[in-house]
């Protein structure tokens, strides 16, 4: 590790992106030096615009497939679409973006002996067999199925974190995040939050896919963000991986409800069919970050939604999110 300095030099790849975006906001309020790396494929200009011309505010445009060379003390690694219709866009680049971006990323970290922290995900457990899921559970994942460009993709990084950290005693910090929401996300990349908001707003129909009793969990995304932040202040002998999500479990049907009622909407329901490889139930157990990071959501769905439709409510009207 270099020694300390009050401010430092932070690079977030990925960071032009709904959570990205958000982690940019905070270390620059935080007086850090950021480097937001990131190639657009997902992420806008639009979620940084505020911090473009910031003195501590760089902005670079790379993929992470291909090596990058930069001098900074820490590192962020988000970069992956992580909506099922990005990701499966192009499933081949989701697996490289994973797996090649991660392995550029130790390899830098490695050189600067950096500390690196990489945004894993719930879907490592796939279709769950255990629930809540807890970090010592290795999961139920199909490795040929639509979802597994992610699912996979995300997996091998996270043993490339650990193989590093073994082989090369590299300072890693992984964190297995659950579904989170709040203002910037984006608003058609089919995700359930997003999708119900914007169908509300529009007074479409909501799209619940199966009967809607399928279970999720949505951590609001400032709380998210604390435990990045508190996570990678935790000593070296802490590599994760954590759990980081918000435990209150609803079906999706009960989330459509809500957001009909807190919008005062006219939607009506309407079922579709379920996707394949779709979770039945997904609910962090975070005992763990609890424990080790003091660390709880503090922000209720409604709370949160209530902030979330209200952004979205500005950009449908021409505004920022
Ligand atoms: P996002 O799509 O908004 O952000 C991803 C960012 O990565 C975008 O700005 C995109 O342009 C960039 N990117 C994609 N491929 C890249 C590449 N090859 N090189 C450089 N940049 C690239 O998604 P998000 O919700 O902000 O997710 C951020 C990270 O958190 C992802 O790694 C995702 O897998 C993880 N995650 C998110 C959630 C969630 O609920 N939002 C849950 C679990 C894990
Ligand atoms: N790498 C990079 N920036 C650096 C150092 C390395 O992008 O500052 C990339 C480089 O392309 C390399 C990968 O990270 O292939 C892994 O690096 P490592 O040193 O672990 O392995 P090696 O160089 O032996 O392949
Ligand atoms: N979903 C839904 N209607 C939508 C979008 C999603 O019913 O318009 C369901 C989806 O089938 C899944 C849950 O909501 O069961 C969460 O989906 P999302 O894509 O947001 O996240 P993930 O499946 O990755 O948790």
């Amino acid at each position: 590790m270099r020694s300390y300095h009050p401010t430092q030099r932070i690079m977030v790849t990925g960071g032009a992106g709904f959570l990205g975006s958000h982690l940019c906001d905070r270390l620059i309020t935080a007086g850090h030096d950021v480097l937001c790396v990131d190639n657009f494929f997902t992420g806008t200009k639009d979620n940084i615009a505020h911090l473009l011309g910031h003195p501590r505010f760089e902005l670079l445009r790379h993929d992470v497939t291909w090596p990058l060379y930069v001098e900074v003390d820490q590192i962020y690694n988000l970069a992956c679409p992580a909506s099922p219709v990005h990701y499966q866009h192009d499933p081949v680049q989701t697996t490289k973006t994973s797996v090649h971006g991660a392995i550029n990323m130790l390899g830098l970290a490695k050189r600067l002996r950096a500390r690196i922290f990489q945004a894993s995900t719930s879907e490592v457990y796939g279709d769950p067999a255990v629930h809540p899921q807890p970090e010592e559970y290795w999961g139920h994942v199909n490795p040929i199925g639509p979802r597994s460009c992610y699912d996979e993709g995300k997996r091998c990084a996270e043993t490339l974190f650990f193989d590093y950290y073994r082989q090369h005693a590299l300072d890693i910090k992984v964190a297995r995040i659950f579904n989170t929401y709040g203002p910037r996300m984006h608003p058609n990349d089919g995700r359930v939050v997003s999708n119900f908001i914007m169908q509300a707003l529009n007074g479409t129909d909501i799209t619940i896919y199966g009967d809607g009793s399928q279970t999720r969990s949505f951590c609001y995304v400032d709380d998210l963000i604390d435990g990045f932040l508190k996570f990678m202040d935790t000593g070296t002998d802490f590599p994760g991986p954590v759990n980081l999500g918000n435990p209150n479990e609803f079906t999706i049907r009960q989330l459509a409800e809500l957001v009909i009622s807190m919008t005062g909407s006219s939607s009506k329901l309407k079922f579709e069919p379920l996707p394949a490889d779709d979770p039945t139930q997904r609910q962090p157990d975070i005992r763990l970050a609890r424990e080790r990071l003091q660390w709880e959501p503090r922000i209720q769905l409604r709370e949160g939604l209530a902030a979330t439709i209200q952004s979205f409510e500005r950009r449908l009207s021409g505004g920022r999110a």
